[in-house]
């Protein structure tokens, strides 16, 4: 294929070859967030559109804003690796995938430059009106896929987002004291909070034992809802605020 129409007007187009059809007739209805973990944007831009490396992403948002589309929409980019989000495995057939530029914790993991937060909301926007994507399915790769990602990472500004009509959000509760649950721990705080981790969308099995599975689980939740402090420590604050984003989902979600 020599090139296609951008589905976003702002886009310049570059075609990957690492794509194929959603399976299943599946249509978008997630958006997954990524950094590109590499040293700089073209480099990404070149290993995500190089046949060896079967990998892609459907757009790549630079540091000053510019996007890229490498995948149609209506195509299966190969973004998401394996991961579940509400018991569905196969992400890469139901998304859209977003990879921002930032070379990630492996180098030094800079700030994300607000001119291209702004290009990403307004990219997010438009995405999640074409195909009537919902705010709580607008996530993070380590949502999906916590044992293995910790991209786009803690220092992705949600709040910015969800404050611009992207994405699902509430204030995370403060820090302080007060009751924690951490590895080893069995019982049914460890259940409740396994099942109200599972009922947003997290894949952690409900067996009460407080495993490392679930301390992954738990520091993906808070790299996405409670950023300032990611250690995977199921602490009061933790705790309240998945309890209070779980109150903020659409009754029919919930
Ligand atoms: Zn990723």
């Amino acid at each position: 294929m020599s090139g296609f129409l951008a589905d976003y007007t702002g886009a310049e187009i570059r075609v990957s070859p690492n794509f194929g059809p959603r399976r299943d007739g599946m249509r978008p209805d997630i958006i997954i967030m990524h950094y590109t973990g590499m040293q700089t944007g073209p480099s990404a831009e070149a290993w995500l559109c190089d046949p060896v490396s079967e990998v892609s992403s459907h757009y790549l948002v630079y540091e000053d804003g510019a996007i890229v589309q490498m995948v149609r929409e209506s195509d299966r980019a190969w973004h998401a690796g394996r991961g579940t989000w509400r018991g569905r495995a196969d992400i890469n057939s139901s998304s859209i995938g977003i990879e921002v530029v930032n070379p990630g914790h492996s180098y030094g993991y800079p700030d994300f430059a607000p001119a291209q937060i702004d290009a990403v909301i307004a990219l997010c926007r438009d995405i999640t009106g074409r195909h009537s994507i919902v705010p709580e399915r607008v996530l993070a790769h380590s949502d999906t896929a916590p044992g293995r990602k910790i991209d786009p990472g803690e220092k992705f500004p949600w709040a910015q987002l969800h404050a611009a009509g992207v994405g699902h959000y509430v204030d995370p509760s403060p820090i302080h004291g007060g009751r924690f649950l951490s590895v080893g721990e069995r019982g049914e705080p460890v259940e409740a909070l396994q099942s109200m981790l599972a009922l947003y969308g997290y894949g952690v099995e409900i067996t009460g034992t407080f495993d490392q599975t679930t301390e992954i689980v738990v520091a993906a939740f808070q790299r996405h809802f409670r950023p300032e402090r990611v250690d995977g420590v199921a602490d009061r604050s933790t705790i309240e605020t998945l309890h209070r984003l779980l109150a903020a989902l659409p009754p029919d979600v919930a």
